[in-house]
């Protein structure tokens, strides 16, 4: 029987929020064995349906719920956490410019960053899955100077899990089959979702997936936007933005660094640049494959980077630059 960890969710009724923290209660995360305490925020303004969300949870009588902590106090929220996951930020509304977005969330993640520094475990784990979520996971970390920078991350699984759905209808395979599929950068339109790695399996022999896909017309061309485009083509289907997907995404990716990637197997996170990887400037929450053990993370090293890999990996690159730039001035 383990100690119940403590788990903080800011944004928990929104719509990404409310789904994950099922999932959360559920295993999902953390194991089938591994007890939570739920520490759930929320502005004022959603303070009743937070209350809404702690009755439906409290009914579901989940085994691995140990206390569900509601709260609209950030000092209260990041009490004492072992793991945060920050999918609260403000949306981008009508006319808004990309500077005022970052702006507006800088305000929120510096507060948040602040609060994990005096008030969470040193050790917590933060996963920023509100956008631009690399930049907001740099500011909050910024801001958390007693926290060491590997332990702020921001979410791209969700990108790389879109990425093999594609491979998986394209090649009339299952996903499960499909292997070290990387997504580089930033969680934006620059993304670069890169096949060159990848593989398929099929009866139980490995082939590249440029080799398997024989087009890579559709993989420079169709598949790389199509992925980047995947939000925007799911809000004009159904008039409201993916959010099962993106708490699913959330799962895997908290998952995979607390219990560790299966032997062989990338997972693409965004974590802090040291200067030292794939020619990535230092100190900027950039997407690369990592593979996990024992609840740390650690940059896959020495893939090959081809011409057309190296200027994806420069132009996602140089919009970090930008976007640090615009939020925190370095
Ligand atoms: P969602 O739950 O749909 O989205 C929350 C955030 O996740 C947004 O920044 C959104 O970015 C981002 N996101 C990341 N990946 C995806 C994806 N694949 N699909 C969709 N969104 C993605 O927003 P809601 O407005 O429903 O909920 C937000 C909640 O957060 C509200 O209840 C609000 O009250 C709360 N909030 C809490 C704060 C706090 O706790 N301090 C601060 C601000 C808000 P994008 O905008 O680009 O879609």
């Amino acid at each position: 029987e383990s100690k119940p960890i403590r788990v903080t969710v800011t944004g928990a009724a929104g719509q990404i929020g409310w789904v994950l923290c099922f999932m959360i209660a559920q295993g999902r995360m953390f194991g089938p064995y591994q007890k939570v305490i739920l520490q759930l925020m929320e502005l004022p303004a959603a303070e009743q349906v937070l209350q809404g969300l702690v009755m439906e949870l409290k009914d579901c009588a989940f085994p691995l719920v140990a206390d569900i902590k509601p709260t609209t106090k950030i000092e209260e929220a990041f009490d004492q956490s072992d793991v945060a996951i920050l999918v609260g930020a403000k949306p981008r509304g009508p006319g808004m410019e990309r500077k005022d977005l970052l702006n507006e969330n800088a305000k929120i993640f510096k507060a948040q960053g602040e609060a994990i520094d005096k008030y969470s475990k040193k050790t917590i784990k933060v996963l920023v899955v509100g956008n631009p979520a690399n930049t907001n996971a740099l500011i909050a970390s910024h801001y958390a100077p007693s926290v060491p920078k590997k332990n702020f991350t921001a979410l791209t699984r969700l990108d790389q899990n879109r990425a093999i759905s594609q491979l998986s209808d394209k090649l009339k395979t299952p996903v499960d089959d499909i292997h070290n599929i990387i997504i580089w950068g930033n969680h934006s339109l620059t993304q670069y979702p890169d096949v060159n790695h990848g593989q398929v399996s099929v009866g139980g022999k490995k082939t590249s997936i440029r080799e398997a896909v024989k087009d890579d017309k559709y993989l420079n061309e169709t598949f790389i936007p199509k992925v980047a485009k995947r939000g925007a083509e799911i809000i004009s289907v159904m008039k409201k933005s993916s959010a099962a997907s993106a708490a699913n995404a959330a799962c895997d990716h908290m998952h995979d660094w607390w219990v560790g990637t299966k032997q062989g197997e990338y997972a693409s996170m965004g974590i802090i640049s040291d200067g030292n990887k794939y020619g990535v400037a230092a100190g900027l929450i950039y997407s690369f494959p990592c593979e996990c053990k024992n609840g740390e993370w650690k940059v896959v090293e020495g893939l090959a980077v081809d011409e057309f890999s190296k200027k994806k990996l420069q132009e996602t690159e140089k919009e970090l630059l930008e976007e640090r730039k615009m939020a925190l001035d370095i």
